[in-house]
């Protein structure tokens, strides 16, 4: 129901201003949550404009603040903001984190990204909100809101992996971008780009665990006749890290030196992993072939034929024999 939803969002803003504000204007948020911040290298400028916050370290700070303030505990625990217990206590969902506002294409806020402060290896980095009637992860972007424009104005969105590498983008001077937050690119998500641009670049934090799946998602691209380039990153870093050791020139010439094109990119990818061994090659061009299959455009399908048949050393009409099994129409 629409008045339902109206005060979900006015809960979620709320609760954006309290963990701004918390952040800010808290002895505990500025020791902890601010200094944080600053030592990622955020200014106050960058905190403001993505309304960074803190959510303190206590069981129910949040959710009695907001219930005095006559927010109703209905609304705060479906969007997942307080959990209430089978006791009947409640207590808030975020504690002792740095929260990442989660913005609607419009601005609205939908949700929150909260991050441990420690680097222990056996808690879960990042907490998200549930999914609720405003958050839905698989329709979401982060950063959409404050990227849009220049995603229009400059016809291509970068597509990273965290919330910190938005951040740092931004801050860096390059704003077209968003990230998955380390989910699987969904089919809405890449709808929600394609309405601004038609080109898509992603960069891959430098760790090259899970590479090899995260380009498996790369097909749905293609699949909404999307132009794909794919920008890896030196090993342990992440486009963040990497933004914070160079300078904006570097940077810009290190995206516009190692962005591929995606179909060279994966040939050249599975080609090293072939190692020569025949079986393995026939796998890997089937799975070249899988991807080019995605691509509406006849024309364009004909190229990346010719492309990867040169990058796999292999006739281009293994590849088309192998197109035509897949793709019955239009060829
Ligand atoms: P940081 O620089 O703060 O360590 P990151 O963004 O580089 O964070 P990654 O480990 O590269 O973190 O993960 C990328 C993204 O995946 C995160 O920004 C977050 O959205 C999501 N993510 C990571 N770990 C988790 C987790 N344990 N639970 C839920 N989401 C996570
Ligand atoms: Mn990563
Ligand atoms: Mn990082
Ligand atoms: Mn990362």
């Amino acid at each position: 129901e629409a008045n339902e939803k109206e005060s979900l969002y006015l809960v979620s803003e709320f609760a954006k201003s309290y963990f701004h504000e918390t952040l800010l204007n808290t002895e505990e948020g500025k020791a902890i949550g601010l200094s944080y911040f600053k030592e990622r290298g955020f200014t106050n400028e960058t905190i403001a404009k993505f309304g960074l916050g803190y959510s303190p370290e206590s069981w129910d700070a949040f959710t009695k603040e907001a219930l005095a303030k006559g927010y109703q505990l209905e609304f705060l625990e479906k969007v997942g903001l307080t959990i209430t217990r089978e006791d009947g206590k409640h207590f808030d969902r975020f504690k002792g984190r740095v929260m990442f506002p989660i913005q609607s294409l419009s601005g609205r806020n939908l949700g929150f990204g909260g991050r441990i402060l420690t680097n222990d290896k056996k808690a879960a980095k990042y907490l998200n909100s549930p999914e609720s009637d405003l958050y839905h992860k698989s329709k979401i972007l982060y950063g959409i809101f404050h990227a849009k424009q220049a995603i229009a104005k400059q016809n291509n969105c970068y597509l990273v992996e965290g919330y910190t590498d938005v951040i740092q983008l931004h801050q860096a001077g390059i704003e077209n971008v968003v990230a998955s937050s380390g989910t699987a690119l969904t089919p809405d998500q890449i709808r929600l780009i394609n309405r601004l641009t038609k080109n898509i670049t992603v960069l891959f934090d430098g760790d090259a665990a899970g590479l090899r799946a995260s380009v498996r998602g790369i097909d749905l691209i293609l699949e909404e006749g999307m132009n794909v380039k794919v920008c890896t990153f030196p090993d342990g870093d992440d486009p963040d890290s990497f933004a914070r050791k160079n300078s904006y020139e570097d940077l810009v010439n290190y995206l516009e030196n190692n962005a591929k094109d995606f179909i060279q990119f994966k040939a050249s990818l599975l080609m090293n992993e072939a190692h020569n061994d025949p079986i393995k090659k026939a796998d890997l061009i089937r799975d070249m072939v899988v991807s080019i299959s995605k691509i509406p455009d006849r024309i364009k399908r004909e190229i990346y034929i010719q492309e990867t048949a040169r990058i796999m050393d292999i006739s281009e009409q293994v590849l088309l024999n192998t197109l035509a099994q897949m793709v019955q129409k239009d060829i």
